[in-house]
């Protein structure tokens, strides 16, 4: 395969891929923040907004990953992935097949064929803007509900002007800015400017071989910014999309010349070899393997928190105005003030079951209004709970017990606190009342 062909049809496809998979984020839950609900999809596990750890965690991890990729790659984000681009780009290739279907020429155009142009293009301009609209509100509500709802004709106002309000900037971006919008306006270019460093990755013009350039300017012509890469290697317009490389590639080897293009994608002014995989990733210096092991060791840590997280959540304090209560049966109580809640997607049935000391884990019963306890999915619940021993095993004074709680159609959904339990001296009770214990 020629060089002509390597850049642009690897950034064509590339994205082609980044634009269906920001497409289809949202309908598989993997990067999702759910505001009607508060819940922050991440991969496919369910964080509740009260969560900010996770969500910092997740934050700062996409922070990392987009500092040590522009300091490794440039603005190749710009040029080969950003949705901007795309349907920019897209947008164009649409007006130019339109040009070539309607066999318009510059000048002979009839005044039919210009109008129908223009409606074709401003109508895809609608459905293009309508489309990205409606995909970035997705990010925010459920997208099946919204699908459902403008089948139904239901979508709710606030949605449906949220769309609207976005397919007009993207229609805005499209017909004007344009390219503006990247040298002017987006945040990423100015970021840009200060993660870089002298062995990032940029497109350079081969200064040393100048003599070989024949000023055809096809370089120039084919910029999608609209500048002239043999003057710098650092304007900030650059999005290092390679285009210019395939130009001047394709022009040299029609001219026979026997060397590569006079353009070229090299780590900094001064390039150091690529021969190896990992200097062909840009991993040149010990600098960026340990910027690396950082994101890695991060993205690792975020993880684990996500795993180790409990889907249930269960706290019990304990009443200790009346450190016990004896019942008619002479049975010793404890009385705690419970709190669980269900933090998972689904409602469930959760069973509370209170373990004795090591050994001995019949000592102990629990009563509350109602064992299982149901939850909705986010319901938290607060209870009176009353905790029963016979007293054979637990000796007087606190004794240390285990309340867990086990969902009942998965056991593997549960989680445990530890509670005191104050047991009297042996004989005391009968009839004690007050501070420390009383009959009832
Ligand atoms: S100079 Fe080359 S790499 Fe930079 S934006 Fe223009 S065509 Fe793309
Ligand atoms: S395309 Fe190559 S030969 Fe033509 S002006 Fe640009 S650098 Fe020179």
């Amino acid at each position: 395969m020629s060089s002509l062909a390597t850049y642009k049809s690897r950034r064509r496809a590339t994205q082609l891929f980044s634009a269906l998979f920001i497409l289809v984020l949202p309908f598989f839950n993997i990067l999702r923040l759910d505001i009607p609900t508060l819940r922050f999809f991440f991969f496919r596990s369910t964080l509740w907004i009260d969560e900010f750890y996770i969500l910092f965690l997740v934050i700062m991890l996409v922070l990392w990953i987009i500092v040590i990729f522009s300091m490794l790659y440039g603005r190749v984000w710009c040029g080969w992935v950003c949705p901007q681009i795309v349907w920019t780009e897209l947008h164009d290739g649409f007006e130019r097949k339109m040009t070539r279907w309607l066999k318009i020429k510059p000048r002979a155009a009839s005044r039919g064929a210009r109008l129908l142009r223009l409606a074709a293009v401003l109508l895809f301009t609608a459905v293009l803007s309508l489309l990205v609209g409606f995909n970035l509100v997705a990010y925010f509500v459920d997208p099946y509900r919204m699908l459902a709802e403008i089948a139904a004709g239901q979508l709710g106002p606030i949605t449906a002007a949220c769309i609207l309000a976005i397919a007009l900037l993207v229609a805005a971006d499209i017909l004007f800015w344009r390219q503006k919008f990247c040298s002017r306006t987006c945040p990423y270019g100015m970021l840009q400017t200060v993660v870089t460093d002298s062995r990032t990755q940029i497109v350079r013009y081969q200064t040393e071989r100048d003599g070989e350039c024949i000023r055809c300017q096809a370089c120039v012509r084919d910029c999608l910014m609209g500048i002239d890469i043999r003057t710098s290697p650092y304007q900030t317009e650059c999005i290092h999309c390679g285009d210019c490389i395939d130009s001047c590639a394709a022009v040299l080897s029609r001219l026979k010349k026997p060397a590569a293009g006079l353009i070229s994608f090299s780590w900094g002014e001064n390039e150091v070899s690529r021969a190896t995989w990992y200097r062909k990733l840009g991993l040149v210096d010990a600098r960026r393997w340990v910027i690396l092991a950082i994101t890695v060791a991060y993205a690792a840590v975020l993880v684990g928190v996500i795993h180790a997280r409990q889907p249930l959540g269960l706290t019990a304090s304990g009443d200790r105005s009346t450190l016990y209560y004896l019942s008619p049966d002479k049975k010793v109580y404890n009385e705690y003030a419970l709190t669980i809640s269900n933090r998972s997607v689904a409602p469930g049935w959760f069973s509370l079951v209170c373990q004795g000391p090591a050994g001995h884990p019949e000592e102990c019963t629990v009563q509350v209004d109602s064992n299982p306890v149901f939850l909705e999915s986010r319901e938290v619940k607060n209870m009176k709970m009353k905790i029963y021993s016979s007293g054979s095993q637990l000796h007087p004074g606190p004794n240390r017990l285990q309340l867990k709680a086990v969902n009942r159609e998965d056991p593997e959904i549960q989680t445990q606190t530890e509670i005191v339990f104050f047991m009297p001296e042996p004989g005391a009770g009968n009839g004690l009342s007050g501070a420390m214990g009383t009959s009832r």
